[in-house]
């Protein structure tokens, strides 16, 4: 027989959140920091980062195709540069690297100086540079604008590519870090953050949500609760009888890393290769690199269970994508060991954007389908729950309403569904 209502985690509660991801922490922040709402936040895991938050490259970027998004980008970054004054903690474990973030459009002339004008419009800082400027700047970095011949693997003579788009304040920030600072903010302000805690089934009454049921057993009563369980948020909605019509599934990715050699000269930005369809950045105070792919082709590998998929990226993958990444930094020597790992994207297959806030089951709201953005844009995301929940404003807050992504709009349409979208 279950326990009643009452239980050891405290309850009951006003929310609770499911999912102790960078999302699920950001809601339960963004709302705790503006309400004396009693919020619990259940995680599966013994610690955060046991989901994509923890495999994330966590890239802060800016470009996107639509104003809304690079707004949410603006805003979510915003919070990350300005961590310790947003989480309220005096001594942060994550900071910002503001390292800059570089974009190769190949031999495209006109996209770094349409990209320019249009981000400038929207408050971004932008500098469009030269072959020769970007030498200057990023000496390991080579300017030119052809992708490698992967199927040959054939050398190609090198020409300088279109002029090249550095976001000034893009950059990354270490995701467990940041994650594991929102569970210190949020059991500061109250919430419970509760790890080893899994959610096994939804408890509705009259068509409504009235709890949850844990796998323990023990019974908890919440008029809201909202899913920010990532790759695993579909056991949910049937868990709620929700019928959701958006596609939304979990993808694997695959990243690879190795060591950044004394010999790679200068500085290293986040640097996004167009031509050859790979991103890379440093990491560890740049003693390392991490490569993965902007390509729509990478995206496809659905996986049916989020707890049993291939961990070890694929040996086609690496030799891809290790000569992308040699071509673009020719002073990397071939010596040194590639490893790499995989995680999964929740991807939205209808327009790649994700799904927030309530559904037709009363009470059971989403946060789901971040695909390979939700890092950056977890505290706006946050932020747009957190107004809807108590309906009050605060300082960081995003102004995108939540209709921009709610369950019921229509598809967002794109031109492309790749992470660059
Ligand atoms: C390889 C990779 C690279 C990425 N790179 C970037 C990037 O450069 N920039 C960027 O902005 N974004 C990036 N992303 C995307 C970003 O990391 C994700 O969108 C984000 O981490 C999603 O967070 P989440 O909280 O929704 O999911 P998760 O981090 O997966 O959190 C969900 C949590 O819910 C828990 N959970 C699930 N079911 C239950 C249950 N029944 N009971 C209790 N707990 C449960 C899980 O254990 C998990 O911890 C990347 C992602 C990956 C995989």
């Amino acid at each position: 027989m279950a326990t009643p209502s009452t239980n050891a985690l405290g309850g009951p509660y006003d929310l609770i959140i499911v999912g102790g991801g960078i999302i699920g922490l950001s809601i339960a922040w963004q709302t705790a920091r503006r309400s004396g709402l009693k919020i619990a936040v259940l995680e599966k895991g013994a610690g955060v980062g046991e989901g994509s938050t923890g495999a994330s490259s966590a890239v802060c970027r800016f470009r996107y195709s639509l104003d809304e998004v690079v707004t949410l980008a603006k805003d979510g970054i915003a919070a990350y540069q300005n961590w310790r004054e947003f989480t309220g903690l005096a001594d942060p474990n994550a900071q910002y690297q503001r390292e800059g973030v570089l974009w190769l459009p190949g031999t495209d002339e006109h996209w770094a100086e349409t990209q320019h004008r249009r981000m400038q419009s929207l408050g971004v800082a932008t500098e469009v540079l030269d072959a020769t400027e970007l030498r200057e700047r990023f000496p390991a970095v080579n300017p030119c604008g052809l992708a490698p011949d992967f199927d040959s693997g054939e050398g190609h003579r090198c020409i300088d590519g279109a002029r090249s788009f550095l976001e000034v304040d893009g950059g990354y920030m270490d995701p467990v870090s940041a994650a594991q600072d929102l569970v210190t903010a949020c059991r500061g302000a109250g919430v419970d953050v509760c790890f080893n805690v899994t959610v096994s089934d939804v408890r509705c009454q009259g068509g409504r949500v009235a709890g949850l049921v844990l796998a323990s057993g023990e019974l908890l009563d919440a008029p809201l609760v909202i899913n920010a369980a990532g790759p695993w948020c579909r056991d949910l909605y049937r868990a709620a009888g929700l019928d959701l019509r958006w596609d939304i599934r979990p993808v694997r990715i695959q990243v690879l890393h190795r060591d950044r050699p004394a010999v790679l000269p200068g500085h290293i930005p986040v640097t996004v290769d167009m031509a050859s369809g790979i991103y890379f950045r440093t990491q560890n105070r740049g003693q390392q690199l991490i490569v993965s792919s902007v390509r729509e082709e990478d995206e496809r590998e659905h996986v049916e269970a989020p707890d049993d998929f291939n961990r070890v990226p694929d040996t086609e993958f690496e030799l891809y994508k290790m000569h992308a990444l040699h071509h673009r930094l020719p002073d990397l020597p071939y010596q040194g060991k590639v490893t790499g790992y995989c995680g999964l994207y929740t991807v939205n297959h209808d327009d790649v954007h994700p799904v927030l806030g309530p559904t037709e089951v009363e009470g059971f709201w989403v946060a789901n389908g971040f695909s390979g953005h939700g890092f950056k844009l977890a505290p706006a995301i946050g932020s747009m729950l957190a107004q809807a929940i108590t309906g009050t404003r605060c300082e960081f807050d995003t102004s995108v309403p939540l209709s921009f992504l709610s369950v019921d709009r229509e598809p967002i349409a794109l031109d492309s569904k790749s992470v660059l979208a």
